[in-house]
């Protein structure tokens, strides 16, 4: 079915979450019955009220989950029914796409385009493919002598924290999910208290799909106290996180005082987008320029908002960005037709506000928006020119509709300030010339680097940050699966048999 304005709110009328947490199978309450509201940010009206998890609901999950890992019930179950399970839960997605897009959509303020792309495309996608990858992984041989045999084999590395940000609530819970549970392990997921209604949709369908109990509890909760509790837990083995760079710094913490449990980090950006001056300013280009900074109203680790553009292109490129961003539809997150929804909450909204104020104060100079809209927490897109590489707006993450134009004088002034920052997630780069694209790709310190197109890639590439953007491990592709899995070598003595 065509999602319309009308049909989209006329789901968002008869749903009816519950907000109850979902622990070794079962959708319970906090167990000392504490919640929090969920707010949908288009309007400031309460959904729901959610189970507030604390450190007794965080130990009951850790013990369900350790019970059925050492069970073996998923962790040795054959992998071809990991991904029997998986490839039905990718099915199922598919089949409560509406109803989990609009849930989505009125939870984190996100539209309803992106979310039914998300969640009917992205989501599904990405538990067909490392259920596809479950059975499909090999372990190796190692070279020895005639003396041994010596087997490299990956055994499910045990219980896993999976603590979720709100910019892509149902996605990062797939990004994170599908590789652990394809891996044999046991999750909780803690989603962000602001998105928690979509992955306790997401619980439900898994069970439907056959997940043993156990093997994936969902805790919402406020992050002092369900994320730290996770954090220090002694019994879990690993925690991938997605968040601010000060948390995922938290999370260290947490696992150097508590059973120096592995730490996966994705943090922040301050991403650059490069067009150098061999480039055409296209509708192309500026279409790319206008997604990489207001896709998901900028709330996005590798959100482009430093363009740096050659000096003699940077008035042209200025004009057409700004065309662009007033062409954007700020509104309603459930009208198909609109492109930006709304702020996260109040606080991101003033947050956000203030970085432009911020902006304009410290001299750079504003072409659009800057305007707030009610009652929801919206923002025009707002492009400011003659931005210089030490005002705030250039140097910290702000996670909203701001792109910053920053005039450059060549490669080697791009690449310099490109660089100078602490984060290092994603890059851009605009440029006719191969050799020119290559030198770039290679000099950038970040994880990913796009050459002539915005993209963060997909399912089958790894994702990443250098510097303060993240630690050594990756989301997705084959590297993500590795995040999860322990590395075993059994070493076989052999003899020559006797001669009969
Ligand atoms: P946080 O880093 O605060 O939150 C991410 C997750 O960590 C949430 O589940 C959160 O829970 C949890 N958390 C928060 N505090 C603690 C704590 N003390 N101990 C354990 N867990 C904790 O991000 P925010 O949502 O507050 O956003 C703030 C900024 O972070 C954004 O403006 C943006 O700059 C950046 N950010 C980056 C993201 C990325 O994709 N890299 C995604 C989201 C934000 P709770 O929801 O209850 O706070």
């Amino acid at each position: 079915m065509t999602m319309t304005r009308e049909s989209a709110h006329e789901i968002a009328g008869r749903l009816a979450p519950d907000g109850l947490a979902f622990i070794d199978g079962r959708f319970a309450p906090a167990s000392d019955g504490a919640t929090f509201e969920t707010i949908n940010p288009a309007t400031g009206g309460v959904i729901t009220h959610v189970a507030h998890c604390g450190t007794a609901d965080v130990d009951r999950a850790v013990r369900a989950a350790r019970k059925a890992f050492d069970s073996g019930v998923w962790s040795r179950a054959a992998p071809e029914y990991r991904k029997e399970v998986l490839l039905r839960l990718a099915e199922l997605v598919r089949t409560n796409r509406d109803e989990l897009a609009v849930l989505e959509s009125i939870d984190s303020g996100k539209t309803i385009t992106d979310c039914l792309h998300e969640i009917g495309r992205e989501v599904p996608n990405f538990f067909q493919w490392y259920g596809e990858l479950a059975d499909k992984s090999f372990g190796k041989v190692a070279p020895t002598g005639e003396n041994a045999l010596a087997l490299i084999v990956k055994e499910p590395a045990g219980v896993v924290g999976l603590v979720l940000p709100w910019n892509f609530p149902l996605l990062m819970a797939a990004w994170k999910a599908a590789p652990a549970l394809a891996a044999g392990c046991s999750v909780l997921i803690k989603p962000a208290e602001q998105t928690p209604l979509s992955i306790l949709r997401l619980a439900k369908l898994a069970q439907e799909a056959g997940l043993p109990d156990g093997v994936l509890n969902v805790l919402p909760g406020l992050g002092e106290t369900t994320g730290q509790a996770i954090g220090r837990h002694p019994d879990i083995d690993i925690v991938s996180f997605t968040g601010s760079t000060e948390v995922g710094g938290y999370f260290l913490r947490y696992a150097g005082e508590s059973n120096l449990k592995v730490v996966g980090l994705e943090m922040g950006g301050k991403s650059p987008f490069i067009i150098l001056d061999d480039a055409a300013i296209t509708d192309d280009l500026i279409e790319h320029a206008a997604m990489s900074a207001f896709w998901n109203g900028g709330q996005n680790c590798s959100a482009n908002m430093r363009q740096l553009v050659v000096r003699r292109l940077a008035e042209e490129f200025a004009h057409r960005v700004t065309a662009r961003a007033q062409a954007f539809r700020v509104g309603d997150p459930l009208d198909p037709a609109t492109n930006i929804g709304a702020m996260v909450t109040k606080e991101h909204q003033t947050r956000v506000m203030g970085y432009i104020a911020t902006g304009a104060a410290e001299g750079a100079r504003l072409l659009t928006g800057g305007d707030t809209s009610g009652p929801g927490y919206f923002i025009q897109p707002t492009v400011f020119a003659d931005m210089t590489p030490t005002m705030s707006i250039a140097r910290e993450e702000i996670f909203g509709p701001v792109l910053g134009i920053l005039p450059v004088d060549g490669m080697e002034e791009a690449l310099r300030i490109a660089g100078d920052t602490d984060y290092g997630l994603h890059a851009t780069v605009f440029t006719r010339d191969i050799d020119r694209a290559i030198h770039m790709a290679r000099r950038l310190p970040c994880g990913t680097v796009s050459v002539n197109g915005f993209s963060e890639g997909d399912v089958k590439t790894p994702f990443g940050g250098y510097k303060r953007s993240g630690s050594l491990a990756r989301d997705n592709g084959t590297e993500a699966m590795d995040q999860y899995l322990q590395t075993k070598t059994i070493w076989i003595a052999t003899a020559q048999p006797a001669v009969p």
